[in-house]
C-alpha cells in the first residue's frame, strides 16, 4: 500500500514569520506523509522546529554537482546537513523559467539520490501539448529519460509529481478524471519496466490544488496525494488538505 503524501512548495515566497507560524500552530496526523519545500533558506529553521514531529522538509532545488566553484548553488549534500530528506527536481518553473534540460534534470535527480534526499520528479505537459494530443507521450518521454539514467528500480526510493503546466499557478485545476487518466498511464509506463516499483511508486498531482478541490482529487485509485503551491503558504489551508486524504 502506498503511504499518501501531501507536499508543499512555497516556490520563493514565505519569510522567518511565516516559519514560525507552521512551528507553532501547523500539525498533522502521522499516518500522512507531510513534506514542506520552503527556500533554502529557512530550511535549518524547518528542520530544527520539526524535529520532534513526523512533518519532513525538502528542498526545491539542487545543483547536479556535490562541491566546488559553482558560486550562488547548493547542493544535495548541504540540504541533507541542513536535514532536508527530499528534493524537488524538474519543476516545470525550473524547465521553463532557468532553462533546465532534461539532462540536468537527471543530473539533479541523480544528486538527490547520491546525498541521500528522495527525488520528487515533476513531469507534466503544458497547454499545447495537451490541445496536440501528445500529454501522455511527453510525460512519458520525461519520465524515460530518468529511467535511461538510473533504471526502474531508484525510483523505489523517488516519488513522480504530475502537474500539468497549463494547471500551475493558473486556478484551473485538473479534473479528477483527466488527472486520474494520466496517472494510470504513468502507472502503467513503470509497470512495463518493474510491476513491483510501479506499484509502490506515489504519484502526486500538482496543479491548482487547494482545500475545496483536494478531496475529489485524492479519492482517485492512482493518486497518492498532492503537491500543492498557491494554497500551501497558509498554514490552515494547508492543513486543511492534508485533511483531505481519505484513508
Ligand atoms: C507547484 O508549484 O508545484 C504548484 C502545483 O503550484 P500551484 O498549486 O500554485 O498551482
Amino acid at each position: 500500500v502506498r503511504a499518501p503524501m501531501v507536499a508543499a512548495n512555497w516556490k520563493m515566497n514565505g519569510s522567518r514569520a511565516i516559519c514560525r507560524e507552521f512551528l507553532q500552530h501547523f500539525d498533522v496526523d502521522g499516518s500522512l506523509d507531510v513534506v514542506l519545500f520552503p527556500p533554502f533558506l529557512y530550511t535549518s529553521i524547518l528542520t530544527e522546529g520539526f524535529a520532534e514531529r513526523s512533518i519532513s522538509v525538502g528542498v526545491q532545488n539542487v545543483c547536479n554537482v556535490s562541491s566546488g566553484a559553482y558560486t550562488g548553488e547548493i547542493s544535495a549534500e548541504m540540504a541533507v546537513d541542513s536535514g532536508a530528506t527530499y528534493g524537488l527536481v524538474g519543476h516545470s518553473e525550473r524547465r521553463n523559467l532557468f532553462g533546465e534540460s532534461d539532462v540536468l534534470v537527471a543530473e539533479k535527480f541523480m544528486a538527490c539520490q547520491r546525498a541521500g534526499l528522495t527525488p520528487v520528479l515533476c513531469v507534466g505537459e503544458s497547454f499545447e501539448e495537451r490541445l496536440e494530443g501528445r500529454a501522455e507521450s511527453v510525460v512519458a518521454g520525461q519520465i524515460d529519460v530518468i529511467l535511461k539514467s538510473v533504471g526502474i528500480k531508484t525510483f523505489a526510493n523517488a516519488v513522480i509529481a504530475y502537474e500539468p503546466v497549463w494547471a500551475i499557478g493558473t486556478g484551473e485545476t485538473a479534473r479528477p478524471d483527466q488527472a486520474q487518466s494520466m496517472h494510470a498511464f504513468i502507472r502503467a509506463f513503470l509497470t512495463k519496466f518493474d510491476a513491483t516499483t510501479a506499484e509502490n511508486t506515489r504519484v502526486l498531482y500538482g496543479g491548482s490544488v487547494n482545500a475545496s478541490t483536494a478531496a475529489e482529487l485524492f479519492a482517485e485509485g492512482d493518486i497518492d496525494g498532492g503537491l500543492v503551491g498557491g494554497a500551501s503558504l497558509e498554514f490552515k489551508e494547508f492543513a486543511k488538505i492534508c485533511r483531505s486524504v481519505s484513508r
